[in-house]
């Protein structure tokens, strides 16, 4: 049916027509206007299929994305698809597992890759001399390129050296006026002591010492982690997705262990 006469065919017609398309065509629908767009948006079916995913540990996407408090972050519509096709997104290889944060089917050569592992938030706030007020609400992390590991190394020596010299300053100006105050206080002179301030800022003396910069401190193993979902293989028949056979073909490197869930492993 051309695509001028199913829109102007009453609505019922419509969604009747589109019931005999699968996640591909409807996918395909959706690209041809904003009108297609919204009514494939509509299709009830998107949930149904999202829900018929379940990973090789019988866990579900839905759960799978909950577990990491991210269920309104991704597309049921998107997922579906993504679990429709298992090529890697990289090499285009099979690939079992979905890597979560990007939402990407990557396989296992192409997993060990840095752009597809996740660092805890302490250990890339220390080893990147990262703030945390500039990660808050960051789902994962991207790491600025330097170019080559020798000018990433230049960068955090220079931030290091900085941080260093700022850190012996405060620390410097603290000791001096918390000492100032102290001989002050002890003399009687409670009023000229509650009035120092720091040297350098003139404020008040804060409660509490300055803290260590995370940069400076001693470099320990980092954490580092893929999060992948392995969905057991769906198929399209007939405008339908449903789960391949338990006998099917399941491709290489398939291992239980991961399925669904997240594993690591320790860089020195
Ligand atoms: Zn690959």
């Amino acid at each position: 049916m051309a695509l001028a006469r199913l829109v102007a065919a009453p609505l019922e017609i419509q969604y009747l027509t589109s019931n005999e398309l699968g996640p591909s065509d409807l996918l395909a629908l959706s690209h041809v206007s904003t009108y297609w767009r919204a009514f494939v948006l509509s299709d009830k079916r998107w949930a149904e299929w999202f829900n018929l995913i379940t990973s090789f540990s019988e866990e579900t996407f839905e759960a799978c994305l909950t577990r990491f408090n991210i269920t309104d972050s991704f597309s049921k519509r998107k997922l579906v698809y993504l679990c429709l096709r298992d090529s890697c997104s990289v090499c285009g290889e099979y690939a079992q597992e979905i890597f979560i944060p990007h939402m990407k089917r990557v396989c296992e050569a192409c997993l060990p890759d840095d752009k597809f592992t996740v660092l805890s938030l302490s250990a890339a706030l220390a080893k990147y001399d990262l703030r945390e007020r500039d990660l808050a609400g960051i789902l994962t992390l991207a790491v600025r390129h330097h170019g080559t590991p020798e000018a990433l190394a230049r960068h955090l020596e220079f931030k290091k050296a900085e941080a260093r010299s700022t850190y012996t300053a405060h620390s410097t100006d603290y000791r001096n006026a918390v000492d100032t105050r102290t001989a002050l206080a002890d003399k009687g002179n409670v009023a000229a002591a509650e009035a120092v301030v720091l040297a350098r800022t003139g404020r008040k003396i804060p409660k509490a010492f300055p803290v260590y910069p995370p940069i400076l401190l001693p470099a320990r193993p980092v954490e580092r982690t893929m999060v992948c979902f392995a969905p057991q293989p769906l198929m399209e028949v007939g405008g339908e997705v449903v789960r391949d056979g338990e006998d099917g073909e399941k491709g290489p490197g398939q291992s239980s262990s991961v399925s669904g869930s997240t594993r690591s492993s320790s860089e020195a």
